[in-house]
């Protein structure tokens, strides 16, 4: 949604249909959803089979004759991770890699043009201006992540949304969901992470606004029940942008956001209100 506004400007009416805070893995198409794509011109969605179960709509909508995109096209395959056990089936979380996700903002771009030729030298001009500050905020995590000494760069976060992160910026990833919310940790999965974080000396973990912290605070209880102290180093924003009308619900905020309190959190160094100064205290 966020780079469709950037991309198309003016031009277009963009509505997205998740909202801040809701878990795309488990977001079930209201009947309203249902008849917004099969009235749009031009629908676009991640894919990699994030929104599972809004297959079948968009299928729908494909079927009735609309345009339906799926931004991740473009990437390549030897880029995109296929976690252990899932053959040929990939981690869809790749907005976590800016330079990646610069792929996504070429597919709108195109897609737009396609549709609506007029309009090619605003398309053009924006999809250039958002690219580039893609590239700065790529630049920033590069250089706050750089900070964080390198024994301690181990993410760990309630569901392995940040695999991609983690080969952009060399730090080891460790979810206790799975690559989807649908399914759950068990008791040994939770000891298993408590181990980790008393062995590794592990300060921090995240919690993630569209996850429940229920995992993450059994998480933190177990390794004090052994003599390490754990803080939650702050929410990530994984799965969902911030709150509308606020700086952490751009994507450019998100990302700011998750980097910052990372880097910050495990012995790096960032400033406190972010890349430019926006984050809310
Ligand atoms: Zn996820």
């Amino acid at each position: 949604t966020d780079i469709v506004r950037a991309v198309a400007g003016d031009r277009a009416e963009v509505v997205g249909l998740m909202g801040s805070g809701v878990d795309p893995h488990l977001y079930k198409p209201t009947r309203s959803d249902v008849e917004r794509l099969l009235s749009a011109d031009v629908i676009f969605y991640n894919g990699l089979l994030l929104e599972g179960k809004m297959t079948d709509s968009l299928v729908r909508a494909a079927t009735a004759g609309k345009k339906v995109f799926a931004v991740t096209e473009l990437l390549d395959e030897r880029y995109l991770l296929e976690p252990e056990g899932f053959h040929g089936l990939y981690d869809p979380h790749v907005w976590m890699d800016p330079a990646a996700w610069a792929k996504a903002v070429d597919v709108v771009r195109d897609k737009l043009i396609e549709y609506d030729p007029g309009g090619e030298a605003g398309y053009r001009e924006r999809a250039a201006a958002y690219a580039d500050q893609l590239a700065e905020l790529d630049r920033y995590a590069v250089e706050v992540l750089a900070s964080v000494p390198e024994p301690k760069r181990v993410l760990v976060t309630a569901h392995d949304a940040f695999n991609y992160f983690g080969q952009r910026f060399g730090f080891e990833v460790v979810g206790i969901q799975g690559l989807s919310t649908e399914s759950e940790a068990g008791v040994r999965d939770i000891e298993r992470l408590v181990d980790l974080l008393v062995e590794r000396e592990i300060q921090a973990v995240f919690v993630e606004s569209t996850v429940s912290e229920r995992n993450i605070n059994a998480l933190i209880a177990g390794a004090r029940a052994r003599g390490h102290s754990v803080v939650i180093g702050g929410e990530l924003y994984s799965d969902a942008m911030g709150d509308d009308e606020t700086y952490e619900g751009t994507y450019l905020g998100m990302i700011d956001r998750n980097v910052t309190a990372i880097a910050r959190a495990l012995g790096g160094e960032a400033p406190e209100r972010g890349r430019l100064g926006r984050l809310a205290e």
